[in-house]
C-alpha cells in the first residue's frame, strides 16, 4: 500500500484508476494531454457490471441522474423483419450517458479525492523495464521515478505494444436533441440494416452536462474508405438515404445539417495477450480494442480499473491483475470478433446466417438469457476468484 502510481490519460479507464486507488491508500498523479481534459464523441452504454464499479467509486448516483436507463436492443431488417431483440434483467438495465455525462461524473469523483491532474502532458514513453520507472513527456519533461505506471491513454496508445487490426467499417456518431413528439420507446436502442452493408441506429443518451433536455445519439455505418470523405457528404442526399434505410428516424435527422455534425469513429480489434510490463500496467483501450457492436469498450476500461487497484493488494500485483481479467477479456473479444462483421461487413452470408439461423433461435429460453448475460457483462465473472460486485479497496 502507500505506492506512487503514475496514470497516463484521464479518460474512462483513466479515471477510474485514479479514483479507486486513491481509495486503497495509494497516491496517484494523472497525466492527460489536453489543456482541458474533455471527452470525445457523443454516446455509449454502461453495463450493469460497469455500473457496479461506478457504484464502488461513488459516481453511480449521478450517472444515474444524467443518463437513460436501456431495458432493450432491437434490430430490425430494412423489410421490418426483427433480426435482434435482447433483453436487459427488469432489475439491472443499462445506462446510456453522453459521453461528456460519463466524463464529468468520473472527474467530479476525482476532484473531491483532490487527485493531481497534469494537464498538457502528453507522455511519450514509460518503463518498460523494472529498474526504469519515469515517464518522458515529447517536450522533454521527465517525472519520476514511480511504483507503478498505469496506461489508460486508449486506442492511439504511445506506450502499449497492442498491434489492432483495422475493421474495415466505422460509423459516424452525431447527438441530437431528442425530438418532440416522437413516438419512440426512450428505454430502447434501435438498430436498422440493410444485410450487413448498411446501419442506423438510435440511442436515446439522458441529458448532457450544461444543456436543457434529452438527447439521443444517432450512428450511421461506413466503410473506413467512405469514412475518409465524410467531410464532403450532400447532407440532405446522406437524409435522404437514412430515410430511405428507415423512414421511422426522419425526426432525429432534422438537425444534422452539415457534415461536421457527425463525428467518424474508426474501430479496431486486437488484445495484449499479457497486459503488463514491469511496473506498467495497460487498462482499457491500450490493453485491449473491439468494435462498439457490443457496448463493452468502457465497461472493459472500468472493469480493468477495479481489477488492478484489487490485484495492487497482492503478492505478484501485475500477474494477479492479468489472471483476474484474462478470461472475461478474451471471452468478449472472441464474441466481438465474431458478431461484428453480421452487422457490419460486405458479406452476404453473415447477415443472412444474423437472420436466419441466429434471430429464430434468439427467443428461446436458454438463448435468451445467454444473450442478456452477453449484453450485461457479466457471461463470465468480470474478475475471475474475485466476488463481484465487491465493496471497493481501502486503505489498509
Ligand atoms: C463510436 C464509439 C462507440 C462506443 N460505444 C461504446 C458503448 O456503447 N459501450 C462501451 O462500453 N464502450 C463503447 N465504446 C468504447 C469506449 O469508448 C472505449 O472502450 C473506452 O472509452 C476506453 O477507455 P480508455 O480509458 O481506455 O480510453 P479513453 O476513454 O479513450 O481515454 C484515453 C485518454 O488518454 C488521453 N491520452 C491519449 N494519449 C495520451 C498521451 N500520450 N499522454 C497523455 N494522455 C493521453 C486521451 O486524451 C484520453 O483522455 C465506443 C467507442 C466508440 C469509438
Amino acid at each position: 500500500m502507500d505506492s506512487t502510481i503514475a496514470i497516463v490519460g484521464a479518460g474512462v479507464g483513466g479515471l477510474a484508476t485514479a479514483a479507486l486507488a486513491h481509495d486503497a491508500g495509494h497516491r496517484v498523479t494523472l497525466f492527460e494531454r489536453f489543456e482541458t481534459p474533455r471527452p470525445l464523441g457523443s454516446g455509449l452504454v454502461i453495463q450493469p457490471v460497469g455500473l457496479a464499479v461506478l457504484d464502488a467509486i461513488g459516481a453511480g448516483a449521478q450517472a444515474r441522474a444524467m443518463g437513460q436507463p436501456i431495458t432493450h436492443m432491437l434490430g430490425h431488417e430494412v423489410s421490418g423483419r426483427e433480426v435482434l431483440n435482447v433483453a436487459y434483467r427488469s432489475a439491472a438495465p443499462g445506462l446510456a450517458l453522453h459521453r461528456s455525462a460519463l466524463f464529468q461524473t468520473l472527474w467530479d469523483q476525482c476532484l473531491a479525492r483532490a487527485i493531481p491532474v497534469i494537464t498538457s502532458s502528453t507522455v511519450d514513453s514509460a518503463p518498460l523495464r523494472a529498474d526504469k520507472r519515469e515517464i518522458t513527456l515529447t517536450d522533454g519533461r521527465r517525472f519520476g521515478p514511480f511504483d507503478l505506471v498505469v496506461d489508460t491513454s486508449g486506442a492511439a496508445s504511445r506506450l502499449s505494444p497492442l498491434t489492432a487490426r483495422a475493421l474495415p467499417f466505422g460509423a459516424v456518431w452525431g447527438t441530437v436533441p431528442w425530438p418532440d413528439g416522437c413516438d419512440f420507446a426512450p428505454d430502447q436502442l434501435r438498430q436498422c440494416y440493410r444485410a450487413a452493408r448498411n446501419m442506423v441506429g438510435v440511442l436515446p443518451l439522458g441529458q448532457r452536462p450544461g444543456l436543457p433536455g434529452r438527447h439521443a445519439a444517432v450512428f450511421w455505418s461506413l466503410p473506413v474508405t467512405q469514412l475518409a470523405d465524410w467531410a464532403n457528404t450532400d447532407m440532405s442526399a446522406w437524409r435522404a438515404q437514412a430515410t430511405d434505410l428507415w423512414p421511422r428516424i426522419a425526426p432525429f435527422l432534422t438537425t444534422l445539417t452539415q457534415s461536421a455534425d457527425l463525428t467518424p469513429a474508426r474501430y479496431s480489434h486486437g488484445t495484449l495477450r499479457r497486459p503488463y510490463a514491469p511496473a506498467l500496467a495497460f487498462v482499457g483501450d491500450s490493453a485491449h480494442r473491439a468494435s462498439p457492436q457490443l457496448g463493452q469498450g468502457a465497461n472493459m476500461a472500468l472493469l480493468d480499473a477495479m481489477a488492478l487497484v484489487t490485484a495492487l493488494r497482492m503478492e505478484h500485483p501485475l500477474h494477479a491483475y492479468a489472471a483476474m481479467r484474462r478470461w472475461h477479456v478474451r471471452s468478449y473479444q472472441a464474441m466481438s470478433a465474431v458478431f461484428t462483421p453480421m452487422y457490419q461487413s460486405d458479406s452476404t452470408l453473415l447477415p443472412r446466417l444474423r437472420n436466419h439461423l441466429l434471430a429464430p433461435f434468439a427467443p428461446l429460453p436458454g438463448i435468451r438469457h445467454l444473450l442478456t448475460r452477453l449484453v450485461s457483462g457479466d457471461m463470465l465473472p468480470p474478475l475471475a476468484g474475485q466476488v463481484f460486485p465487491q465493496q471497493p479497496p481501502t486503505k489498509a
